[in-house]
């Protein structure tokens, strides 16, 4: 684990907790690495869904080239945002969603036939890309939505009738939407499945006329939030050194995890600390329902000890040294379980536990409201 940067230590201890605490910097810099390790002129649209919190997207549109939302609710956050580009994805737009897309000049992955014919009978013409699902793809692993059935995209044998539909409406068809991948940590896989995109994605254009196109790979570059390995960029870059992108094509990317991540740190108060049936355990005044992602993946999320000298009370103080330490939230239910049998240098009863990586994914899929317990704060690390 990488330690904990000052700024975000002091923004854990600056309030209340349990606390979120992102980190603009960290956006920006994820999101300018990325940048320099892509073919000239690529767009980059963060995705909203893994973090939209106001600061977090505020950054990312100042490293970034636009969003990419997946609900009227985050076209809404968007626009808001001021973003110039977004690209709005979703495979169960309503009529409404798609007039208030065409209304904020969103660029809307179309993602079925149907939607196509619907988009020019409620809402006109729009900017569009069209989103398939490939009936081949390149990338190697678990992780793909694409060349396997989905609910995503149309196939490719709709691509004719859809590029017939989209010139009868009136639409300006853009491009190619072909997002297939989540949290792919192999940057060489990643490069060779971007350069596939690219190829096909020409050749599509090509095939239905479609000058100077968009070829968005979506996201999916990944992040180990234990911290053991790490995207590689390099071999990233190195993947896509001579990627062919003639007739004016345009690579676009949607990254969500890769950009807000690392950006984010949940700290909460250890509430208690105690031994049971011979495992310890330290509770905390938080749990799943900020911070779920280990217990929905199941598996153990590393943390920092933040010590605290306080402390108020007249009796002894509980914790222990040198243990392997479970950390259990707050819920009376026993999966409430952020951290398993951890080996643990000290902590105790008042100090802070602070999970890195966790500004992905974090508390945006968290079961918020479970218990009526409280919510946590949230806190922005100050720069300089
Ligand atoms: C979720 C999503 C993304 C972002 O995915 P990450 O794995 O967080 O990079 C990008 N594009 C689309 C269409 C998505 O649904």
């Amino acid at each position: 684990m990488t330690a904990i940067p000052e700024r975000v230590v002091r923004a854990i201890e600056d309030g209340p907790k349990p606390v979120y605490v992102y980190d603009p910097e960290t956006v920006r810099e994820r999101i300018g690495a990325l940048r320099a390790a892509l073919p000239a002129g690529s767009l980059i649209a963060y995705a909203m869904k893994a973090n939209g919190h106001p600061a977090v997207v505020a950054a990312a549109l100042e490293a970034g080239d636009g969003l990419e939302v997946a609900s009227a609710g985050e076209l809404a956050a968007a626009v808001d945002g001021g973003a110039g580009l977004v690209l709005y994805s979703g495979p169960a737009k309503s009529d409404a969603d798609l007039r208030a897309a065409v209304a904020a000049g969103a660029v809307l992955n179309v993602e079925s036939l149907h939607e196509l014919r619907r988009l020019g009978a409620v809402a006109g013409p729009a900017r569009i890309c069209l989103r398939v699902n490939r009936a081949h793809a390149a990338l190697p692993g678990t992780h793909r939505m694409t060349g396997v059935p989905s609910a995503f995209g149309m196939g490719e044998d709709d691509l004719g009738e859809a590029v017939r539909v989209a010139a009868r409406d009136g639409h300006t068809l853009l491009g190619f939407h072909l997002h297939a991948v989540s949290n792919n940590l192999d940057a060489a896989a990643h490069a060779a499945y971007l350069r596939d995109c690219a190829v096909w994605g020409v050749r599509a254009a090509r095939a239905h006329a479609v000058p100077n196109p968009i070829i968005n790979a979506g996201g999916g570059l990944g992040v180990d939030v234990t911290g053991a390995a790490e995207f590689d960029l390099s071999a990233l870059r190195d993947g896509l050194r001579d990627v062919a992108l003639g007739d004016g094509a345009r690579l676009a990317v949607e990254p969500g995890r890769f950009v807000a991540a690392t950006a984010g740190w949940y700290a909460a108060e250890v509430a208690d600390v105690k031994r049971s049936h011979g495992a310890w355990f330290a509770v905390i005044r938080g749990g799943t329902h900020h911070f779920r992602l280990p217990a929905s993946w199941g598996y153990s999320h590393p943390f920092t000890v933040l010590p605290a000298e306080r402390w108020p009370y007249p009796f002894q103080r509980p914790g222990v040294s040198g243990a392997a330490v479970t950390v259990a939230g707050e819920q009376c239910n026993p999966r409430d379980v952020l951290a398993r049998d951890e080996p643990t240098p000290r902590i105790r009863a008042g100090d802070t536990v602070v999970f890195a990586r966790t500004g992905a994914y974090g508390w945006e899929v968290a079961h918020h409201d479970f218990l009526r317990l409280p919510h946590p704060a949230f806190r922005i690390a100050a720069t300089g």
